[in-house]
């Protein structure tokens, strides 16, 4: 298997290669040259390996289909090692909860869990496998690798539970100092171990960005001390999320000529983009429906064929705060299968048309239709009064409490609705990280898991820095041996 880029580069990488590196030379995404087809012998067999073995095993079993220099048994140790009941809470790791109301036969939707991680988050899911794979790959290179990043708090913290302890690893991560929820800051800042750095910065999300940008613009300075990111372009992350579809789907059914759909809480458009390659491998998957919150640029563009990217100014500060992304930095990866895979057009788009315009308008493409009618994507939008109403209607009707962001895709999968085919809702966090807008909805404080009772009380280590590039520089450089 080579990985190839959006944009037409030369290159074609193996998997190893592509693993500890952001974006392709010529500033697109990776993607696998073609997408190992699944076909029904292939899917019952994958069933079993379900059934028999658990999502340990299946992940291999899809991992080995994009990854062939990473010896089998390593790979197969590196899943087993990742995805355990301990880590994930259940025996399923990602089990799928029937929402069903009282005299119908049927559930009305499912829940797919995917937040039993360490950080009550999906993106435990795939960032769990990244933490061993690039302890496992820096050994074998006898290299280390320095991460620094920006993070308003799913994905820093994800990447830090990681990270910690890892050989040949450290983090150092920004965030807005004061600005993130107590439990997030008490989830990151607990944490004591030395190879992690959590850097509060006095200013908003984009200073800390801002500050990203200009030490991976120092070349000089990102090569002697080995800077990379985990951010979620990453082909690996993208390719761990395939797995949970297949799962999701075998739970949901019983047999292979059945189909189910999806629906998507996004933001990065990391998440449904992974369930866009398992349909694109052959899983039966008959719709992905792509739920936004008031940042709506992907709903914009399933519904109109426009994509317009928000300044900072006009990206609102919602109660579903990982969803709010005014550029979804992996939907080039889709838009690159829509065009036919063609390079040179999405290079026009995305690189010129974007920078220079701020919008590209694919209405009058043939193939923008396809985007529906092939690819099965379909998109919906939830605000902060549909949210707040749909987590009183879930906690009323079944009993269960769900978070903000996963109200948006319950709110947004109820639009979308076909008997015949189940569909399935990715439960994207867990209620009590973001429990301020729980108790607006409920009246109640949401459910903590017992291992978080008072974190809060945990002794922290932050460092508050202003947004100097230079005082940054000094800090990694002198925590760098
Ligand atoms: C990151 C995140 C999302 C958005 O996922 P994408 O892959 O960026 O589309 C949605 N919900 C939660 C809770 C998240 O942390």
């Amino acid at each position: 298997m080579r990985y190839l880029s959006t944009r037409g580069h030369a290159d074609r990488k193996r998997f190893c290669e592509i693993l500890l590196e952001g974006l392709a030379p010529d500033g697109g995404l990776y993607l696998p040259e073609s997408y190992p087809r699944v076909d029904a012998a292939a899917l019952t067999r994958l069933r079993q390996v379900w059934q028999s073995q658990g999502y340990a095993a299946l992940a291999f079993e899809i991992l080995s289909l994009y990854i062939d220099d990473i010896p089998a048994e390593d790979l197969k140790a590196l899943c087993q090692k990742t995805y355990t009941a301990q880590v994930f809470g259940t025996r399923e790791i990602v089990p799928l909860k029937p929402l069903q109301s009282a005299g119908n036969a049927k559930p009305d939707v499912y829940l797919e869990a995917l937040s039993n991680g360490p950080t009550l988050a999906f993106k435990d899911m795939a960032m769990q496998l990244l933490g061993n794979l690039f302890e496992y790959e820096l050994a074998r290179r006898g290299d280390e690798l320095n991460i620094f990043g920006a993070t308003s708090g799913d994905t820093g913290s994800a990447a830090e539970y990681a990270m910690r302890g890892k050989k040949g690893v450290r983090v150092f991560m920004t965030s807005p100092y004061g600005r993130m929820s107590p439990f997030q800051q008490a989830q990151m800042f607990s944490l004591l171990d030395e190879n992690i750095h959590n850097i509060a910065i006095e200013g908003v999300f984009d200073d800390c960005q801002d500050l990203v940008k200009a030490v991976s613009n120092d070349l000089a300075f990102k090569r002697q001390y080995k800077i990379g990111t985990v951010n979620s372009i990453n082909w690996a992350r993208l390719l761990a999320q395939v797995v949970y579809y297949f799962a999701g789907y075998f739970q949901a059914t019983t047999a292979n000529d059945q189909k189910v759909s999806f629906t998507v809480p996004s933001g990065n458009f990391g998440n449904v983009c992974a369930g866009h390659v398992a349909r694109m491998m052959g899983l039966p998957i008959e719709r992905l429906v792509v739920a936004t919150n008031e940042n709506d640029v992907l709903d914009e563009f399933f519904r109109t064929g426009v994509y317009r990217v928000r300044g900072t100014a006009d990206t609102h500060e919602t109660s579903s705060p990982s969803m709010d992304i005014s550029k979804a930095s992996n939907f080039e990866r889709f838009v690159f299968d829509l065009l036919e895979r063609d390079a040179s057009k999405t290079q026009a788009i995305f690189g010129e048309g974007l920078s220079r315009e701020g919008f590209f308008d694919l209405s009058a493409d043939p193939r923008f239709a396809k985007a529906a009618s092939f690819y099965g994507f379909e998109s919906g939008k939830s605000t902060h009064a549909d949210r707040l109403k749909t987590i009183q209607q879930v906690f009323e009707q079944y009993g269960v409490m769900v978070d903000t962001h996963t109200a948006d895709g319950i709110k947004v999968a109820k639009e979308h609705l076909n008997p015949a085919v189940p569909m399935i809702v990715l439960e994207t966090a867990l209620p009590i990280k973001f429990a301020a807008t729980l108790v607006e909805a409920l009246g109640r404080e949401p459910n903590r898991p017992a291992q978080f009772e008072g974190i809060e009380q945990l002794p922290k280590r932050v460092m508050v820095m202003n947004a100097d590039v230079a005082q940054i520089k000094a800090y990694i450089a002198a925590h760098c041996d």
